[in-house]
């Protein structure tokens, strides 16, 4: 994956700063920092700790918080964290940050999901719909991304879990896509994704793995027994579909495909396997599930209200 603007800070337990680098201090507006606890959003700071205090030897562990920088906004950056490898007495804990809007080009504040610090649901339309228009045409990669059996992170350990969960998913295939491209979130527990510099099938494959490993990976061992996967439909531009709204349609019924096939993984819409699923009634899109999913429970709780 491509590095950009990374900033390394390292420090102790209880997060005071041992060492943290020029750049960074620079991003920061400031020509020292003693503690982390000083540019850390109050709100944020118990999960750093939290994920400072579980840190394992062997393990590195990541998660996300929002900085103040130096023009006194917040910004969310993604972090993974780790032991130094010193012989020293003091067990040196570094941290790798990325700025997440530094990973947009060129983007307006106004832009941006305020819970996850991605591109919000406008903007990202707003780009696919540009790269469709472009001519000449230029590759690129439509996906729709939701998180799975997300109901249940609510229902079983609180909407509070269930918003951090959102904002680590974001942060990951942020993180994931890199410069290859854009992240914006389009609903509660759904995300876009454009691959614009990923230009054929077989590299749009391995981010799309990527992105499905690391989620899974994320929540794989990290004890509260919160399991999170991702189901991805994608479709290939100008190859399988011409406009903004039918790549969307034809992403969004791979979504729906690998939901019904078990959820915890991708599809990229291939003729030969799918036909033409834009004249097909029958392959209904996500949409229509989250609809039939809302009746049922509509439906059901009708029925528990009687009972
Ligand atoms: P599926 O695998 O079929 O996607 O199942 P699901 O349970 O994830 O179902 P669905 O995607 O339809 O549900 C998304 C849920 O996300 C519905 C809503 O209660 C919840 N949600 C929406 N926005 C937010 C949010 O901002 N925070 C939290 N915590 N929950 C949200
Ligand atoms: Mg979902």
């Amino acid at each position: 994956m491509e590095q950009f603007n990374r900033f390394s800070v390292s420090i102790d337990k209880q997060l005071n700063v041992f060492s943290a680098e020029e750049p960074f201090l620079a991003y920061l507006g400031l020509k020292k920092l003693d503690t982390l606890e000083k540019i850390v959003y109050p709100g944020d700071l118990e999960q750093l700790e939290t994920t400072v205090e579980q840190l394992d030897k062997d393990r590195q562990e990541f998660t996300c918080f929002r900085i103040q920088d130096k023009n006194k906004n917040y910004r969310w950056v993604s972090a993974h964290l780790e032991f130094a490898e010193t012989d020293g007495e003091e067990d040196a804990i570094v941290i790798n940050m990325y700025d997440i809007r530094n990973m947009e080009e060129d983007i307006s504040e106004s832009s941006y999901d305020q819970m996850t610090g991605v591109l919000n649901k406008q903007a990202i339309i707003r780009k696919a719909h540009h790269l469709a228009a472009k001519r000449p045409y230029e590759k690129f990669i439509l996906c729709v991304m939701d998180i799975d059996n997300f109901k249940s992170v609510n229902d079983v350990y609180g909407h509070m879990r269930g918003d951090e969960v959102i904002i680590d998913v974001a942060h990951i295939i942020r993180e994931q896509v890199g410069k290859a491209g854009s992240v914006g979130r389009i609903g509660g527990d759904e995300f876009m994704i454009l691959l614009e510099h990923a230009e054929d099938e077989q590299s749009a494959r391995a981010y799309l793995k990527e992105i499905r490993l690391a989620v899974e990976a994320l929540y794989a061992e990290n004890g509260d027994g919160v399991h999170v996967t991702v189901t991805i439909g994608a479709v290939l531009f100008p190859d399988h579909a011409h406009t903004y709204e039918e790549l969307f349609m034809v992403a969004d019924k791979m979504l729906y495909i690998g939901k019904m096939k078990g959820r915890n993984r991708y599809i990229i819409y291939t003729p030969e396997l799918h036909g033409n699923v834009l004249s097909d009634d029958k392959v209904a899109n996500s949409s229509y599930r989250k609809t039939i999913h809302n009746k049922t429970k509509f439906m059901m709780e009708i029925g528990r209200a009687h009972v």
